[in-house]
């Protein structure tokens, strides 16, 4: 039963803390784990019945356990969608999600700032079996449209994107693709439900890297796509079901309880990176600030149109290249050097050298990531403390 139908009353915290949770008879209060594998049945006909699709109910842990699937309706109930199918990463989100709606001779077009697995995904593994991907700059739709096919099912982007914070519109992204009969699937990590509602804006499916904000300390990888009855519960449900990319009960309630707060944190990170953001644009040693939450962000207006909040993460281009770059980020004593994001702990990330380290210096130029990119995730330390953190940094390059 979607939880829509449960609850239909209830506002988003209060779904986040309630939704999709059903209780055992043993009363408990937090939601449990059921750490097993198979279900008993009670009789071999009640067995077939199940195995048949004849009667709902669980069956084996590869498809059907209840700690998933409180975490599938508190997810579907946030975003707003009728379904929602958790993998064991946001890769395997995004993989089960091509396996299940694409076919050989299929094409996509994708936003070419995409996560750089996604990318690879694309280009060295679908492209196997037939798949052909375009890529094209997020933010303008003239391109997109230039590159449907005939054979065109997919748009597919990331907004905002990752490290430059740059965004599509996903209203005009999502009127374009319908009126091609393509559907529009974004990559909702950086907003989370709770600063971004892509269905609302005409989206198709939403995926999600649950390793990110959901969980939001940093303990477990998973992912997630929610979408409607037809493609999610049934489609991509069937390659879940056969393939078996699925989420442990223990990650699913690891998310499960990250949703409780997920609407305080993303709050308190975004303050801090707009906090953050505002004081690293006045530092001599600052080329610029990537951040949508600043009147100096080209797509400002679009960003308080769309969100509901400018999110965590914040990059800035230093003067001076790598060398400045990496001074920085050694001469921090509290912010993690890690790539990961959307933790509790504030994160620093090089990305020339790290996550886009594998794309050619050309490449780089084109994406617009400069030696003197740092892209930072903005956790829930005190803001002073992490200012004063990166001040140690600017002052040895002064
Ligand atoms: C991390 C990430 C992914 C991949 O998720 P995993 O859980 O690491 O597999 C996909 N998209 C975005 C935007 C990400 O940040």
């Amino acid at each position: 039963m979607p939880p829509s139908d449960d609850l239909p009353e209830l506002g988003f915290a209060s779904l986040a803390v309630r939704a999709g949770q059903t209780r055992t008879p043993e009363g408990e209060h937090a939601e449990p784990i059921f750490a097993t594998s198979s279900f008993v049945f009670a009789s071999a006909a009640e067995a077939a019945a199940r195995f048949s699709g004849a009667t709902p109910g669980n069956i084996y842990s590869r498809f059907t356990n209840p700690t998933v699937r409180m975490f599938q309706d508190r997810l579907a109930a946030l975003e707003g969608g009728e379904s929602c199918i958790a993998t064991s990463s946001g890769m395997a989100a995004i993989l089960a999600t091509c396996m299940a709606l694409l076919k050989s001779g299929d094409h996509i077009v994708s936003a070419n700032s995409i996560f750089g697995s996604t990318i690879s995904l694309f280009t060295h593994y679908l492209s196997k079996f037939g798949i052909a991907t375009s890529y094209v700059s997020l933010s303008d739709p003239a391109a997109w449209e230039a590159a449907i096919r005939p054979e065109t099912r997919l748009f597919y982007l990331e907004t905002p994107c990752n490290p430059l914070m740059e965004l599509a519109d996903i209203q005009a992204l999502a009127d374009l693709a319908h009126a091609h009969g393509i559907l529009l699937v974004v990559d909702n990590c950086f907003c989370t439900p709770v600063l971004q509602r892509p269905f609302t804006l005409g989206a198709d499916l939403v995926i999600h890297s649950a390793t990110k904000y959901l969980d939001g300390q940093g303990r477990c990888v998973g992912g997630a796509v929610v979408g409607d009855r037809q493609r999610v519960g049934t489609d991509i449900y069937g390659f879940l079901r056969t393939a078996g990319p699925t989420m442990s009960p223990f990650n699913a309630w690891v998310f499960l309880k990250g949703l409780e707060t997920l609407q305080l944190r993303m709050r308190a990170h975004s303050a801090t990176a707009l906090q953050l953001a505002q004081w690293l644009e006045t530092q001599p040693a600052v080329e610029r600030v990537y951040y949508p939450g600043l009147p100096s962000h080209p797509q400002h207006e679009l960003a308080k149109r769309q969100q509901s909040g400018f999110g965590g993460i914040v990059s800035f281009e230093l003067r001076g290249g790598r060398q400045a770059a990496w001074r920085l980020i050694d001469a921090t004593q509290l912010i993690s050097i890690t790539a990961n994001l959307g933790d509790a702990k504030t994160t620093i990330t090089h990305p020339a050298t790290t996550t886009h380290g594998r794309l050619t210096p050309q490449e780089r130029e084109r994406a617009g990531i400069g030696e003197g990119l740092i892209r930072i995730s903005a956790g829930l330390e005190e803001a002073a403390d992490l200012q004063a953190d990166l001040e140690r940094g600017l002052r040895q390059l002064a």
